[in-house]
This record gives C-alpha cells, sequence and structure tokens, in this order.
C-alpha cells in the first residue's frame, strides 16, 4: 500500500490527492462509490487540471434482480464488484488521473530533495579559542582490559578508565569505551573561561586520544602524534567549524547524517513512484478483459434471471 508523502506538499493538496486516492483504492467497498461522497473541491481540481471520470450510468443491477434469491445476489454482488474494477481502470486509463497525481507530488518531493543535496556546504568559520599549549603526556598506560590511560597537561591530570561491561567479559575481549573519571577538565574550562560547547569538545578530543593511545599500544601501533593541549581542537576545512584533533567535525558528521538520510529518502520515493505508475499501468493493460468480463458476466445473468 502507498504511503502519504508529507514532505514538500502543502497540506491543502496533500489531503485532496489522498482523499482521491483513498476513494478509488478501496476495492469491493461499493457504498464508498455514491457520487455525493466524492471530495470536490472545484477550484483545486481544476487547477490541478484534474477531470473527474465521465459519471457512469448506474447499473441498478440490485433493482432489476431478485435480490431474495442467494444465487442472484451473489452474481450481483460480484458483478458489482468487477464494475468497480472496470471504472478504476477507466479511469487509469485518463490522461488526468489520482496515480499520475500522486506520482507528480512525488516528483516534487523528489525535487525538493535534490535541492537539499546540492545545497553548499554552509561555512560556520569558528575557530577553536586560544588554548594554552601545555605539552601533554601520556603518564600512565594500560592497554589491557580493564585499561586506562592517564594525560596529562602540564600539572592537569585527565585520567581515563575502561568501562567494565560485566555481561559481555568472559566471552569475547571487549574493548570497552573509557571514561573520564575526575572534573579536572571542567575546573580547567572554568580558569580559562571556555564556554559548555567547547569543554565537551575539549572532553571528546582527550577522549579519542585516550583511546588511540590504548589501542595503538594494543595493536602495536604508534602512538598519535599530538603533543600540546592546543593541539586538541582545530579548524574543520569543509565547513570552518572546530574540529578533533583526530578530523572529526561534529557539523560535518552531522550533515552527512543527514544528506544520508535525504538520499535514502529519495530513493525510496523513487521506488514508491515506480509502484504507482506500474499499478496504473496494469490496470490500464486490464481494462479490455476487464469490460469483456463484466459483459459477458452481465449477459448470463440476465439469462440466468
Ligand atoms: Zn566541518
Amino acid at each position: 500500500m502507498v504511503t502519504p508523502v508529507r514532505k514538500g506538499v502543502k497540506p491543502s493538496e496533500g489531503a485532496l490527492a489522498m482523499s482521491k486516492w483513498r476513494f478509488w483504492s478501496k476495492e469491493g467497498q461499493i457504498e464508498e462509490r455514491e457520487p455525493n461522497r466524492e471530495p470536490s473541491p472545484a477550484v483545486a481540481t481544476k487547477a490541478r487540471g484534474f477531470t473527474p471520470p465521465p459519471p457512469r450510468t448506474a447499473t441498478g443491477l440490485a433493482a432489476e434482480f431478485d435480490m431474495s434469491d442467494p444465487d442472484i445476489a451473489r452474481r450481483v454482488t460480484r458483478l458489482q464488484r468487477l464494475e468497480h474494477q472496470v471504472e478504476e481502470a477507466e479511469l487509469a486509463a485518463q490522461r488526468d488521473n489520482p496515480w499520475n497525481e500522486r506520482a507528480a507530488l512525488i516528483d516534487q518531493a523528489i525535487k525538493e530533495l535534490d535541492a537539499q543535496l546540492r545545497v553548499p556546504v554552509e561555512r560556520i568559520d569558528r575557530n577553536p579559542p586560544p588554548l594554552p599549549d601545555f605539552p601533554l603526556t601520556i603518564v600512565e598506560l594500560v592497554p589491557e582490559s580493564p585499561s586506562r590511560v592517564v594525560i596529562a597537561a602540564n600539572e592537569h591530570r585527565f585520567p581515563f578508565a575502561e568501562e567494565i561491561d560485566w555481561a559481555e567479559r568472559g566471552t569475547t575481549v571487549v574493548k570497552g569505551d573509557l571514561l573520564l573519571e575526575s572534573d579536572e577538565l571542567a575546573a580547567l574550562a572554568r580558569e580559562l573561561k571556555l564556554d559548555l560547547d567547547v569543554t565537551e569538545q575539549l572532553q571528546d578530543a582527550l577522549f579519542a586520544l585516550a583511546t588511540e593511545v590504548r589501542d595503538a599500544a594494543l595493536d602495536g601501533r604508534a602512538l598519535p602524534g599530538i603533543v600540546s593541549f592546543d593541539q586538541l581542537l582545530a579548524t574543520c576545512p569543509v565547513c570552518g567549524d572546530i574540529q578533533l584533533w583526530n578530523g572529526v567535525c561534529l557539523s560535518c558528521v552531522d550533515r552527512k547524517a543527514r544528506l544520508a538520510r535525504f538520499e535514502t529518502e529519495r530513493q525510496r520515493l523513487f521506488t514508491e513512484r515506480d509502484a504507482i505508475l506500474t499499478e496504473r499501468a496494469n490496470k490500464v493493460e486490464q481494462l479490455p478483459v476487464l469490460r469483456k468480463r463484466y459483459a459477458e458476466a452481465v449477459a448470463s445473468l440476465r439469462e440466468r434471471a
């Protein structure tokens, strides 16, 4: 079943398209076809070039035949369902039809996503504040679990210890997350009058450094070549925001995640659009067969009655 698209669709248009859509896709619900129940905001439909289906002469089958005969009543019900299918297929065969309208709305949503995907990277240009160039040293390093890394910057100590997940230990070797075990960084940030955001970025940078030191020691790699406190934060070459010493820029991470969501949605819309147009094509293709079956069924019913 087709789900409604909200992105990029004006509420009035979306509501209109959906009500028509539901109206014509409820197979077997004959009573919903009463003409006075069709939503008909004349201005909006004309504006969109929508031509309502030509009024079909009411079959009046139920009136024409003896519905107290169960066999005839069953045949009439079947016939009414078939008639509904013929009507749907006729509607699908028209140039303006709910399927094309839905596809056009989806096209519009795809276009808006395309535009979003083409928006150039917004420059943030927020350089990191001046930081003291305290030399950074690793004063304690226990790579094996439970690992422990203590980074020193002058007299300040930033101890990180592995968070132990007891549920997982004993079965597999897990590199647990390192946690900062003191509020020394908060004290230093107050002293340097750093705002909360920069303080958090510094904590992320120290966490990334401690983790890299631990993992490099475990894997026998060289330790990262970062030597002073002011190198913990840098400027992102892409957006100009603050980035961590290891090149991670949170603004860029967020932007890439958002664009990936847009791309996923875009692919989903293409699939949905194809499904709608295929459904329409199938209905149009069935029209001659349905008409023939309908005519035969009416003739057979008249003969039987
Ligand atoms: Zn960036």
